[in-house]
């Protein structure tokens, strides 16, 4: 069969999933040429992810989508665990002091909106099947869904952003090491006459079944849609095996210890969940990204956050080095990605661990400790930072690696200025504009330090404005001067 040449891009994503939209986004807007590949021939329907955490709302704005997905979300303060302790989120310092609910879907499709409007190149139907690397670039052969047609793509740069099952990872040759943490969960839209009392998130567990209720906020005369994830450690079967509406009330009963009065299911999907990451996010020119490098259980609600602050890292570092900086800049996303993806692993493991605990002494003790525990002001605002991304940081020690978003400026927010992409210099309070062409400019509103922030919105370097050659410095090491200029 011939293959069709395809014209030659900046960058191939390969996967039209929150990762990869939101990398051929941000690579568009920055002005590269951008090819997505995506195997389904339309959107995913499946609801899947439904908690976005402040970060990925921080994230988010920064590209002028988070706004109008909050007009139609619902927004909870926090999470119940277990023994009535409570994942409180109303202390985040953020313009989010919650989780938003929504269904997944509805961050992808503002996700694929961007993107497009970017003037990203989203090819659907097309599954890619081969690709080799060479010193000049990429070439990936993809198989047409539509017609069996291959076609074959040249790039400098590639993002292997096609999930827990990603080819690109095979084609690589990365392994994907380790186990299936949990199985036969089901998780399903669900509405309920007598949900939990309260707006949060609540987590109902028994020694044998657990109960995750999410509420979307929508209700009508017969009660209120859930996002429900349940589990019977007495009934595991394969991902395959039908849900059936008794199960789901069964379930929900028991871990709750009252009917809930089960009135409707929506979506609903069955699935086992594991705990893998990839040793390599860099293979030479190919990236992996999202669940395509780390996997893990769904407690938590951190995949898709994950995903889409993986792609924010790596995305401006593909347009800055495609601009002229050093290629050693890209070994960086693997030096600041990898141990957030070891984290969240951890993170997620030791929640799941933690409900699914069956020993009724260590479940006493648990019960006893954890409430406790999350009553510390420093042990809340700790977990309530992992929990949403605003506690990660990049590098150890000082203000340098944490996000900067919270800084005052005297006029508009951060995450405003940053819908230009670049660096932005945010100038102490007071002082005039330095002469740097092609570099964004704000100043603090308060009396802190003067500030160099990097396209995703982390602290570069910090110091006084007048200090040029520090801040030049720290600017010509990530972004050669050429990079910057051109985006004026
Ligand atoms: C049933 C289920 C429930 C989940 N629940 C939650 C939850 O409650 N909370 C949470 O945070 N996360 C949850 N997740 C995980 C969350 O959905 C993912 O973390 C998130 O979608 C990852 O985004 P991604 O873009 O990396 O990958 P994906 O969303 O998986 O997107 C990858 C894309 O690549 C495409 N693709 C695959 N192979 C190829 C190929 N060869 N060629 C071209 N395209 C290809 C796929 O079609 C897909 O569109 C759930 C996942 C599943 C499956």
């Amino acid at each position: 069969m011939t293959t069709t040449t395809m014209p030659t891009t900046d960058v191939i994503v390969v996967g039209a999933g929150p990762t990869g939209l939101t990398a051929a986004g941000d690579l568009a807007r920055a002005g590269r040429t951008v090819t997505v590949l995506e195997r389904r021939p339309n959107p995913n329907q499946a609801s899947r992810a439904f908690a976005t955490m402040a970060r990925t709302l921080e994230v988010l704005d920064a590209r002028a989508l988070a706004d109008d997905l909050l007009a139609h979300a619902h927004r909870t303060p926090g999470v119940t665990v277990f023994g009535g302790a409570r994942i409180d989120l109303t202390h985040l310092d953020s313009a989010y002091p919650f989780a938003m609910i929504t269904p997944q879907t509805n961050v992808d499709a503002a996700l694929a909106r961007y993107a497009v409007e970017q003037g990203a190149d989203i090819r659907r139907g097309f599954e890619i099947t081969d690709l080799t690397q060479d010193s000049g670039g990429v070439t990936v052969v993809a198989r047409s869904h539509v017609d069996g047609s291959r076609h074959s793509w040249r790039c400098a740069y590639l993002i292997g952003a096609d999930g827990a099952h990603s080819a690109v990872r095979t084609l690589v040759g990365a392994g994907f090491p380790g186990k299936t943490v949990l199985s036969s969960i089901v998780l399903a839209d669900v509405k309920l006459a007598a949900g939990p009392v309260g707006d949060g998130l609540t987590l109902r567990s028994t020694r044998d079944v657990f109960a995750f209720l999410a509420p979307y906020g929508r209700t009508d005369s017969e009660g209120a849609w859930y996002r429900a994830m349940v589990w019977d450690r007495a009934h595991q079967v394969p991902d395959d095996a039908p849900v059936d509406a008794g199960e789901i009330a069964d379930v929900l009963a028991r871990a709750s210890g009252a009917d809930p009065g089960l009135r409707e299911i929506g979506w609903h999907s069955r699935f086992h969940c594991d705990e893998r990451q990839v040793a390599q996010y860099r293979h030479g020119r190919v990236f992996l990204a999202g669940d395509a490098a780390h996997v893990h259980s769904p407690m938590g609600g951190q995949g898709m956050n994950t995903g889409i602050q993986d792609a924010a890292n790596l995305a401006w570092k593909l347009d800055a080095v495609l601009g002229g900086a050093p290629e050693h800049v890209l070994d960086t996303y693997q030096s600041e990605r990898h141990p957030i993806g070891e984290r969240v692993l951890r993170q997620s493991g030791l929640m799941a661990r933690g409900v699914t605990l069956h020993p009724r002494v260590a479940r006493a003790l648990r019960n006893l400790v954890v409430p406790r525990l999350l009553q510390i002001p420093a042990v809340r605002d700790a977990v309530a930072g992992s929990f949403s991304g605003t506690g990660l940081r990049y590098g150890r020690g000082g203000q340098v690696g944490t996000r900067a978003v919270h800084i005052p400026l005297t006029r508009s927010r951060l995450t405003v200025v940053q819908r230009t992409p670049g660096f932005v210099l945010v100038r102490e309070h007071g002082t005039g504009p330095v002469d740097a062409p092609g570099l964004l400019h704000s100043e603090r509103a308060d009396d802190g330090p003067a500030v160099l922030v990097r396209p995703d919105g982390y602290v570069a370097w910090t110091g006084s404005s007048s200090d040029q050659d520090g801040w030049r410095a720290c600017l010509s090491w990530w972004s050669a001067p050429a990079s910057v200029a051109s985006r004026n």
